[in-house]
Order: structure tokens, then C-alpha cells, then sequence
């Protein structure tokens, strides 16, 4: 998912057809270096700290950088590609089989107003659609595996949604707090033990740190409100 402006964005049908094949041995891999911040799920987060052993704390110092939702205030991780993303490996994504979504989906990509729609960038440099070789919405998904990661990103926004309505104090530190619940992997979900969590899969780990965080939601929300 991408933080750039809808505008320059044209919805796609259900099953668009277009020209493209990644061209990666020749391009300038400006997927992973040039373009707005790439916004992160805790899931992804939590997937990339299993694959690559670095934890959260790390990954929140060294390799992403965190802003707010400017809507919500929710905080939010990105990867920073103009300053060049730090999972990449002279030529290769270094964490290629955890890659987000964002990633596997370039140079589509998905977004969420009203729904989720898959929108293409009205102009769009990537050498990639230069390839003649057709390629569909359907099919590009299914080459780069993205059920998976679309899913938990739909479980994620339908997370903020219900975390929105239940109400999060106007309080920043608050949002940090709640925030911290879900995104920091190196902490197992709150009652399971770690060597429980780590017998379990990073999605039944996620729900359950989402399904734990908005069971505290109420009671963190009255603390911060007294303050
Ligand atoms: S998606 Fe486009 S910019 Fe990225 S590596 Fe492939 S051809 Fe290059
Ligand atoms: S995570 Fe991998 S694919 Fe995504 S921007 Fe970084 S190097 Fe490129």
C-alpha cells in the first residue's frame, strides 16, 4: 500500500489487462528506489523480523522510519526508498520471500477509501511495461503470491476501522501505546507464552496480538483519558 496521492492514480476493473514484465537485470530498480514511502502492516513487519532475525526494535531504528496516519493519527512504519530501501542487496531484495505488498504489487497498487480497488499510476516509468508480454491484474497477483498478504492487510484496515469506532483518545501517546501493542513483534502476544508464540504461525500470531490489542483498547482508553 502506498502513501501517494489518489489523483495521479486510475482505478483498474476487476481483471485488467496490460503489458508488463519485470525487466529487473536492466532497469534501475526505481521500484526500490525512487517514489513515495511504502507504508508496512504489522504483519509484514512481523514476517520480515521471523525471516531475517532482526527484531523490532532494530527494524524500528535502522531499517524504517515511522510517521502518523494523517487522518486516524495511527502511527505508521514505511520504508524510506529515497534514501534507498535498506533491505536492498546491490541488485536484490534481501527479504525477496517476505516482500510487502506493496512490493509484490508494482506497479500496481491497492488502495483503500470506501473499499479496496487496485489503481495504476497514470504515468508510470517503469521500464517493465516496455516487455510486450500481457500480463492481467489476476495473473500478476498470482505470480507474486499476493493472497496472502492482501488478506492480512484487509483483517489489518478492518482492525483500524473497529479500533476508530470504539474510539481512540485525541492523545498521540495514547495512539503510540495502542499502536505498540500490534506492531511490536518482539513481545508474544499478551497470555501466550513466547515458546508458544513462536510454535505458532506469524498470521494466527497476528490476529491474536489484533484481537488482544482491541480487547485492551477500552480500558488503556479510560487511563489516558483521566490523564
Ligand atoms: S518493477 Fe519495474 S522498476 Fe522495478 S525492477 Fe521491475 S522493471 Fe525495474
Ligand atoms: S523491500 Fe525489497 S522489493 Fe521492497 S523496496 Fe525494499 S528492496 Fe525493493
Amino acid at each position: 500500500m502506498s502513501t501517494q496521492t489518489a489523483d495521479s492514480l486510475r482505478s483498474l476493473p476487476e481483471n485488467h489487462e496490460f503489458t508488463f514484465r519485470c525487466t529487473s537485470d536492466t532497469c534501475d530498480m526505481r521500484c526500490c528506489t525512487t517514489g513515495h514511502p511504502l507504508v508496512l502492516s504489522p504483519f509484514e513487519i512481523q514476517k520480515i523480523s521471523a525471516f531475517t532475525g532482526i527484531s523490532f526494535d532494530r527494524l524500528e531504528d535502522d531499517y524504517l522510519e515511522e510517521s502518523h496516519d494523517p487522518n486516524t493519527g495511527f502511527p505508521l512504519f514505511t520504508i524510506n526508498r529515497e534514501r534507498g530501501c535498506r533491505f536492498l542487496n546491490s541488485r536484490n531484495c534481501s527479504i525477496y520471500s517476505v516482500r510487502p505488498l506493496v512490493c509484490r504489487l508494482f506497479p500496481l497498487g491497492k488502495l483503500y477509501d470506501s473499499g479496496f480497488r487496485y489503481v495504476l499510476l497514470d504515468e508510470n516509468p517503469c521500464t517493465g511495461f516496455e516487455s510486450g508480454v500481457n500480463n492481467s491484474t489476476r495473473r500478476f497477483r498470482a505470480e507474486q503470491s499476493t493472497d496472502l498478504y492482501d488478506s492480512m492487510w484487509e483483517i489489518w484496515v478492518s482492525f483500524i476501522n473497529e479500533a476508530e469506532e470504539i474510539g481512540m483518545a485525541d492523545k498521540s501517546l495514547f495512539r503510540s501505546v495502542f499502536g505498540m501493542l500490534v506492531y511490536n513483534c518482539d513481545l508474544p502476544p499478551p497470555g501466550i507464552q513466547p515458546e508458544d508464540a513462536a510454535r505458532m504461525s506469524t498470521e494466527a500470531v497476528f490476529r491474536m496480538r489484533l484481537a488482544a490489542a482491541i480487547e485492551a483498547l477500552p480500558r488503556l482508553k479510560a487511563i489516558f483519558d483521566k490523564k
